[in-house]
Formats: C-alpha cells, sequence, structure tokens
C-alpha cells in the first residue's frame, strides 16, 4: 500500500464517469471538488456522482473564501505579453481574453489604486494597475499563459473579508446535508475563522481543513492548528503573499507542526504542472513531489493537472510512481524514534496527554516486537492519526463503526481503514481485530499486534489501553 495519499481536484478534463472510475484506479486517495467554480445545484449534482461512483474514498470539498476569479479563459492557453494593455471590468459568467479580463467580484474595481499589484493564477502573471475608473486598464507586468478560471489576487486590503463570506456562507447551507468528509476553506487566518465557519457547516463528523495561503495564516499557524483537524500548504496563493523563496520552508514548518498537533497536511499547488500539457513532468516537479513525501506530507494535490489537464489518470499514475519510491527512502526508524518524547501539542488537555501517551508506547512497543500491524479502534479517527504521526514501518489499521470516519482516513498518512459494527468492550475489539486482520492477510498464527483502544476512563471515551496480542 502507497501510504501518502494522492487528492485529484476534478474538473472539466475528469468529471465524466469513465474518467472518474479510471482516477479512481489509478490511485486517487480524496476526490477534490472545488465549489469556487460554477453554480451550487451543478456543484452538489457532481458531489453525489462522486460519491456514487468512489463510495469508498474520501470527498473534499473547497470553499473559495475571499478569493475573486476572473471570467474564463477558456480551455486552451491564451498568451498575456508582457508590456501588453488589458482592461478589466467587472462581469459574472463573461469569457476573459487577452485583451479584456472579466472580474467576477461586485465593488472591487472601485477599491483599486494606481500602481496595484493583481497576480493571475498561481503567481506566475502580473498586472499593474495604470488607468482608474468604472473599468480599469492595466499593463502585464510578467507575462504568460493562462486558462480556465484563475483566481486573481488583489492587495490584501480589498480581500479582507471574514470567513465565512456571504459566498461561501450560502455553500455551506447547501452542503450541510450533503455526504462528503473533509470541507477545505481557503484564506483561513485565525482559530476563530475556523470555528466560524464550522458552527456555520454544523457537522461535527466532517473534518476542516484550513488552507494556509496569507501572512496572517503563517502568523497564526499554532493556533490555527490547534481549532482545525488538517491543514493545506496553499502554495499557488501563499506564493503570492509572501516572497517565494519562503515557501519551501513555510512548507517544512507547516508540516513539522502538522506533525506535532497529529494533524494530517497536504502540500498542494503546481506539483506537477507542467503535465496540464505534457506527458511527462520536470525533473524538478518530479523532486518537489518527493521531498514533499520525506518532509513528512500526509498528501499530495493535483489541482489543474487532473482539472484541465491534458491527462489527469496518466498524472494520477506518475505521481504514484514518483511517490511509491520516494516511500522507499523513507527514514521510518529515526522518524518515529525523533517524536518517541514529544507531546501531542494543542491544548493540553488530559484526553490530549493520554493519546499521546498511548500512541507513543504503542509505537515504541511495535517497535520492539517488530509487530505485524497497529491497530486503533478509533470513533472519530483521533487515535489513528496520532499514531499515524509516527510514520510506523508496520500497517496502520484503524478499525472504526463509522463510516466517514474510514473515509477519513483516506486523507491521512498510511492508515488502513476498516468500518465494523460498534463493540465497547475490548476483549470483543481484540477478537475484530485478530479475525480481521487474519481475513486480509496481514497477520497470521504467532505474529505480534499492537492495539490501542479505550474503556469508559473517568467517564469519557478516551483512547487509554495499548495490549499486545500474539496472534492465536
Ligand atoms: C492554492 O492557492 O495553492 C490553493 C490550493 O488554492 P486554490 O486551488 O483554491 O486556489
Amino acid at each position: 500500500m502507497r501510504r501518502t495519499r494522492i487528492i485529484a481536484t476534478i474538473g472539466p478534463a475528469s468529471d465524466s464517469d469513465e474518467t472518474l472510475k479510471e482516477l479512481v484506479q489509478a490511485g486517487v486517495d480524496v476526490f477534490r471538488l472545488s465549489f469556487a467554480h460554477g453554480d451550487i445545484p451543478s456543484g452538489i449534482e457532481r458531489l453525489r456522482r462522486v460519491r456514487a461512483i468512489a463510495p469508498e474514498l474520501a470527498i473534499m470539498v473547497d470553499i473559495p473564501g475571499p478569493k475573486i476569479r476572473a471570467g474564463s479563459f477558456g480551455t486552451s492557453p491564451v498568451t498575456l505579453a508582457t508590456g501588453a494593455a488589458i482592461e478589466l471590468v467587472e462581469a459574472f459568467g463573461s469569457t476573459s481574453t487577452a485583451q479584456k479580463i472579466s472580474v467576477e467580484r461586485a465593488d472591487v474595481l472601485s477599491q483599486l489604486h494606481l500602481g496595484d499589484q493583481i497576480h493571475i493564477g498561481d503567481g506566475g502573471v502580473s498586472l499593474e494597475v495604470t488607468r482608474l475608473g468604472t473599468t480599469v486598464d492595466a499593463r502585464v507586468t510578467s507575462g504568460g499563459s493562462v486558462m480556465g478560471k484563475p483566481g486573481l489576487s488583489l492587495p490584501s486590503s480589498i480581500m479582507d473579508d471574514r470567513l465565512p463570506t456571504d459566498d461561501d456562507r450560502e455553500r455551506l447551507e447547501a452542503l450541510r446535508d450533503e455526504e462528503f468528509e473533509i470541507l477545505a476553506v481557503s484564506f483561513v487566518r485565525s482559530g476563530f475563522d475556523v470555528e466560524s465557519v464550522r458552527a456555520v457547516l454544523a457537522r461535527p463528523d466532517i473534518m476542516i481543513m484550513s488552507k494556509i495561503e496569507t501572512r496572517e495564516g503563517i502568523e497564526n499557524l499554532n493556533e490555527i492548528m490547534e481549532h482545525s483537524d488538517s491543514m493545506m500548504v496553499a502554495r499557488g496563493d501563499l506564493g503570492v503573499r509572501v516572497p517565494i523563496e519562503e515557501v519551501p520552508h513555510l512548507q517544512k514548518e507547516i508540516v513539522k507542526q502538522g506533525i506535532r498537533y497529529a494533524r494530517p497536511v497536504v502540500v498542494a499547488t503546481q506539483m506537477l504542472e507542467s503535465m496540464t500539457h505534457a506527458q511527462v513532468p520536470t525533473r524538478a516537479e518530479v523532486t518537489d513531489v518527493a521531498n514533499a513525501v520525506l518532509d513528512g506530507a500526509s498528501a499530495v494535490m493535483l489541482s489543474g493537472e487532473t482539472a484541465i489537464g491534458v491527462d489527469p489518470v496518466g498524472t494520477v499514475i506518475t505521481m504514484d510512481r514518483i511517490v511509491r519510491r520516494a516511500e522507499e527512502s523513507f527514514p521510518y526508524a529515526e522518524w518515529g524514534a525523533g517524536l518517541g518524547v514529544q507531546r501531542l501539542a494543542a491544548s493540553g488537555t488530559q484526553a490530549t496527554r493520554v493519546t499521546a501517551a498511548i500512541t507513543g508506547a504503542a509505537w515504541r512497543a511495535a517497535m520492539d516486537e517488530n509487530a505485524v500491524a497497529i491497530v486503533a479502534c478509533t470513533r472519530s479517527g483521533m487515535t489513528a492519526r496520532a499514531i499515524s504521526r509516527f510514520r510506523p514501518p508496520m500497517p496502520i489499521v484503524a478499525i472504526t463503526p463509522s463510516e466517514g470516519t474510514a473515509r477519513q482516513m483516506r486523507g491521512s498518512w498510511g492508515i488502513q481503514e476498516i468500518f465494523v459494527s460498534p463493540a465497547n468492550d475490548i476483549d470483543t475489539l481484540c477478537e475484530v481485530a485478530i479475525s480481521e486482520l487474519k481475513g486480509c492477510g496481514l497477520a497470521k498464527t504467532g505474529d505480534t499486534i499492537v492495539l490501542m483502544a479505550g474503556s469508559n476512563s473517568g467517564g469519557a471515551a478516551i483512547t487509554d489501553t495499548v495490549r499486545m496480542i500474539i496472534v492465536p
């Protein structure tokens, strides 16, 4: 089993039933559906269709926050030449061209100033404002090609809305009764942003993933980690808001903090960008994906490559090969040993401290005894995520009575999920674990399994037990 997960963004190039099935076969673990594009009913229709085609994978819904998009440039690249003049107009549902860009947000053009910089997409193309008015003129200062509906990065004072924005709220309300597992929230700047979105969604079963893509997001990283269930290094927007040379170091820092807090971290954007148009990636992209695995990312994400690219399935197959090879060089034993004494960060509640101690003990026992698997009996998935941060070389198996939790595991590093009916006492859970692991060939008589489970210690459900099972 590959242990680092692959997330594929669905778009016009990949949303036919046939391609979705091929993507599942190619190794996608999580489908990402962006609710930044298109209307809400078509988004919901696509969500239900993806669920029907991939009932065992996780679905991530991504809400846009204050992101402003351009009207579509179409499906072929449009060149914006350095020095060219271009007009910006406020318009919705209109196309954009090399001469005129539709800005899909009301009251934005009037807030621009002469000399303001506007970045298009993930930072390759930039404009400078040269004339103000009901429509605005700009000059291309850094040329390149654009396609689809790229984001427009405007000065941060214009994108200062708190979360959830009105548009987000409308999406959250429409999504409340839908079946998906992860909500990615764009432009999270504080723990309060996370809690505000959580309150509007009102779905405690859904993991909130905070996209780190602003300076404030970086400044408040620990607080955001504390309130979030998982994180994304959204390198596209981040790279236009901080100097690009900072991006690799911020990526490493966010991944490292994710390990401390037991939050899965996704490394996203431009991972195999050249495959949007070509059959093979650049060597630098291959190295980037491998390095993300070695940094300790839980998942690597494809955006335009699978949403609008020429070969979404081939791109996933390529990413799968790169990740598998990188995992062969992953320093499993040293990684866990480095964490051996590290407490789980976050609020310091008794439950967190107990989870940290129990998972640390389980990892040590599994390594010492060369166990064939570590089993986490888990309802919310927290225990499984907490052991996953040790990156053990043996399989981690999450046994859960929740179908949603089982699917959520697809976004976490190295966890195999098994969905079972609820059982409350530890002896029954051990029997279930033995028969499930024997059934799927992970364990045989004489092997050792390390199992973590909870009793109702002190009246609260908490994982407080490690047991070593010699398989009968
Ligand atoms: C990013 O900016 O890197 C990102 C993942 O966000 P989006 O694709 O929603 O623009």
